[in-house]
């Protein structure tokens, strides 16, 4: 009898989880290794895309994402102190999407609709207490050794796709570099359940504030506002998440008498890195294992999942169709430039935009966005852009 095919993921995030479940219903043996005790409650990502949200609906996950979600299809642009700068209607792309808008959806959820699907795929297994530590490989296989409160223990299969986040123990294993910077400043998020309508009445759930002292990302999630900030480098994180402080950022922003009741607060570091290549061997990278960027326009899980499921699609036609290992060298050629180009130059110039300091220059790129916003085909353009409905299209284009 022929030997299952069989791919291992490592980790269980949103990228490894998607992943997992496009093999899984490839009919292909899929094992996650994840290394905690169960599904992170991560509020990191809250926004899918429309080209994420058209993949994860071949996948069935859809309905249940939007029942749990909220969907948003306008984003602006503010100023701190002018207000509105531009507002713009995702209805422009649905020419091209089935999904023309944002859902906000915190991370977490997607993870726990794949999980909770999984056991209808007999073939596919999710370990926990699971921590990869490292591989090897030959020319047929690769072997992943990890470690579990029973002790270190093994898995042998086809491939690795490796979806374990920023501090990949497979990227790091196999020697491949991860060149980039780190921001001086951790960036904070602070949310609370009141709603920001009743006190800024024309903020869009997605809005986007500029200011030379203290810029702002508000995004409105299911239950709660959520208001991404940068940090003063010079305060110690005691001192950033005293509630008092953290209260008095969104008193900022969206000013009331009453205090503002906060119902979660984070620190992150913030990166922005591309892995110098995704492919080694029998391994492949997907997700924040193989990109880091700055989390203003929502790209990195966006892509991650993009990432996840041309690998998954690659190995797919290789196992199933006896297709050429060749392919995998087109997954790194279609992702990762991808990554550089187009996720890091965007989202390193998001940041630059929402924090300039020169009066003239700000004055000047929001009358560029004001003049985008009035022509329908610039409009278009820049609305491709921030879906990552361009980015799709390039890195599909790419042989
Ligand atoms: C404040 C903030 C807001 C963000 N908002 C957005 C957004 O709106 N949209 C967007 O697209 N992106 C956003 N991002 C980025 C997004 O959160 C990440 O890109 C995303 O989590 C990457 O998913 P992943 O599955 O690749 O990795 P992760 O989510 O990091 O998951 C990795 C998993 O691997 C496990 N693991 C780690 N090491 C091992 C090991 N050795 N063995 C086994 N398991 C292991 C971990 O426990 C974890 O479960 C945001 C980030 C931040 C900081």
């Amino acid at each position: 009898m022929a030997k299952q095919k069989h791919v291992v993921i490592a980790g269980a995030g949103p990228v490894g989880c998607t992943t997992a479940l496009v093999l899984a219903q490839a009919d292909i043996k899929v094992t996650i290794l994840e290394a905690e005790s169960g599904l992170l409650l991560d509020m990191r990502a809250s926004t899918f895309h429309p080209p994420t949200l058209d993949m994860l609906e071949k996948l069935g996950v859809t309905d249940e994402l939007h029942a749990q979600g909220l969907i948003t299809p306008q984003f602006q642009y503010r100023d701190r102190r002018d207000g509105l700068i531009a507002e713009f209607d995702l209805a422009g792309v649905s020419d091209y999407t089935n999904h023309p808008y944002r859902l906000q959806a915190e991370q977490y959820k997607l993870t726990r609709i794949i999980v909770d699907t999984l056991p209808d795929y007999p073939h596919a297994e999710v370990s926990f207490n699971a921590r990869a530590t490292h591989l090897e490989q030959d020319d047929t296989s690769v072997t992943v050794h990890y470690e579990t409160p029973d002790g270190p223990q093994s898995v042998t299969a086809d491939y690795l796709i490796a979806c374990d986040g920023s501090r990949s123990f497979a990227r790091k294993t196999l020697g491949i570099g991860f060149p980039g910077f780190t921001y001086p400043e951790l960036f904070m998020v602070v949310s609370t359940t009141e709603d920001i309508t009743k006190i800024v009445p024309d903020m869009c759930p997605v809005a986007y504030i500029t200011d030379p002292d203290e810029w702002c990302a508000v995004i409105r999630a299911p239950e709660m506002w959520r208001f991404l900030i940068p940090t003063d480098p010079n305060m110690s994180n005691e001192e950033i998440l005293e509630e008092d402080y953290l209260e008095s950022r969104i008193q900022g922003f969206a000013p009331k008498e009453q205090k503002y009741t906060i119902s979660h607060s984070t620190l992150y570091p913030v990166n922005q890195r591309v892995a110098e290549t995704y492919r080694a061997g029998r391994v492949l990278l997907a997700g924040d294992a193989a990109h880091v960027n700055n989390p203003l326009g929502g790209m990195g899980m966006n892509g991650g999942v993009h990432d996840g499921i041309n690998a998954a699609e690659k190995i797919i036609q290789i196992l199933h169709e006896g297709a050429s290992e060749d392919l995998l060298d087109l997954y790194d050629r279609q992702r990762r430039p991808i990554a550089v180009e187009y996720v890091q130059a965007q989202s390193i110039r998001n940041k630059k935009i929402m924090e300039e300091k020169d009066p003239v220059v700000r004055k000047q790129r929001q009358d560029e966005t004001k003049a985008i916003c009035d022509d329908p085909e610039k409009s278009l353009e820049l609305m491709m852009q921030v879906t990552m409905l361009n980015s799709i299209n390039k890195s599909n284009a790419v042989q």
